[in-house]
């Protein structure tokens, strides 16, 4: 369905001068990220490098202030003062988007590039308008696409994501909850964008409605040939709607691999912890797991490790050295002194995906 729809806007054959491009939608090379606060800089996304495949999803897991919502802020470089992409690259769709000036971001990558679902963005409809005239904007603006053809194409966006045609004359207040949250899904679509980021798209619905808007979610995502990053600090939703998974601790990459890989043979302590912790509803257990401790101060974050204050593992190098990324399988890479002799030491992970392509 979604294929007839993206028929209604204008085509554009996308050229890429890079061939890598043609194969990945993202590649996020050494990203740093920092807030520059008074007391120093909190250092959100320290040195992080992930790529994602035209066509399939990432999942970014970890704890609240862990840095997921600063990665996928970087993406669409939409860092607000006092922070800033401090180094690194954003490949999105061929554009390095770290290099564009805020009027090139607009008019060339939000939204046409990549789009994104804020948490709780069912409280981001402007109340004064009617949802399809807010939806339709976005046509009239990048295509001047006139308002009466563009609610034309709204309405077709209400319908795959199970609303009503009419909901397109409705004020958002007319609305519940999982209806705003369908209609910010569907304005994300609108422009037809390779990547879409859904973060913690479920926060501040209720249980039945979180499951239909992950239903929802899953269903676009095997219908269409995008990709999405979907985040969350709940691993267990993650498991059903990513292809591949990124673990974050601490602004770092701690853990990066296939959906499998991840759930059926986490390596790092801390994946394995967040995994041990999902409450499971069809098994006897005692007390539920969890992880001790706080996560780290990201101004002066603990030496060597950022985990070993917390890890059970932790040896006396952990203290001191920081651990590099340990390559454990195929497509399985795990930043952890654990893993020294029996994985393989990548030196630059940008150069490793380079050259095989993963
Ligand atoms: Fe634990 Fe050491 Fe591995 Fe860090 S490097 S996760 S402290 S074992």
């Amino acid at each position: 369905m979604i294929e007839n729809l993206t028929k209604l806007l204008p085509q554009e054959e996308p050229k890429y001068e890079n061939p890598l491009d043609k194969e990945y939608v993202l590649r996020i090379n050494h990203l740093k990220t920092y807030y520059f606060t008074s007391r120093g800089a909190v250092k959100a996304v320290d040195d992080v490098t992930v790529w994602l495949k035209r066509g399939e999803s990432l999942g970014l897991a970890g704890e609240s202030g862990c840095g997921k919502t600063t990665l996928a802020s970087s993406i669409l470089n939409m860092i607000t003062p006092p922070g800033r992409v401090v180094s690194g690259e954003v490949w999105v769709d061929g554009i390095d988007v770290t290099k564009l000036r805020e009027e090139e971001l607009r008019r060339e990558v939000r939204w046409k590039k990549v789009s994104m679902v804020f948490q709780g963005s069912m409280n981001a409809l402007n109340p004064v308008y009617r949802v399809g005239f807010q939806m339709a904007e976005p046509l009239m603006y990048h295509y001047g696409i006139e308002q009466e053809d563009a609610l034309e194409v709204v309405k077709k966006y209400l319908e795959l994501v199970g609303l009503s045609p009419a909901v397109a004359e409705r004020y958002p207040h007319e609305l519940s909850g999982g209806m705003k949250q369908r209609v910010v899904i569907a304005m994300a679509l609108i422009l037809n964008p390779p990547l879409i980021i859904a973060d913690e798209p479920t926060t501040a619905l209720d249980v039945v409605v979180q499951a239909q808007i992950m239903n929802l979610l899953k269903r676009i995502k095997n219908e269409t040939k995008k990709s999405f990053i979907f985040i969350t600090h709940d691993l267990s939703i993650l498991s059903e709607v990513s292809d591949n998974v990124l673990v974050m601790y601490g602004g770092k990459m701690v853990e990066w691999g296939t959906g499998d890989d991840i759930y059926l043979n986490p390596q790092h302590p801390y994946t394995q912890k967040l995994i041990s912790a999902i409450p499971r509803v069809h098994v006897d257990v005692d007390h539920l797991e969890y992880i001790p401790g706080v996560p780290p101060d990201l101004i002066s974050p603990p030496s060597g490790c950022r985990f070993h204050p917390r890890c059970p593992y932790a040896m006396e190098k952990c203290k001191h050295e920081e651990p590099p990324i340990f390559r454990v399988g195929k497509k399985h890479f795990v930043a952890c002194w654990l893993y020294e002799k029996e994985g393989e030491r990548v030196a630059d992970l940008q150069k490793l995906l380079e050259e095989e392509g993963l």
